[in-house]
């Protein structure tokens, strides 16, 4: 049995999809952008 950790560190880190940044991890998913680009105002 895999630990949960350990499957949480195995996943891809995101990118943002208008920068590429890599994403921080957040609790709102809010589509694949960083939160640069997440800015309403921008
Ligand atoms: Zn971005």
């Amino acid at each position: 049995m895999m630990n949960v950790l350990e499957f949480f560190r195995n996943l891809p880190r995101k990118h943002c999809s208008s920068c590429g940044n890599v994403i921080q991890e957040k609790a709102d998913c809010y589509g694949n952008v960083c939160d640069d680009c997440d800015h309403p105002a921008r």
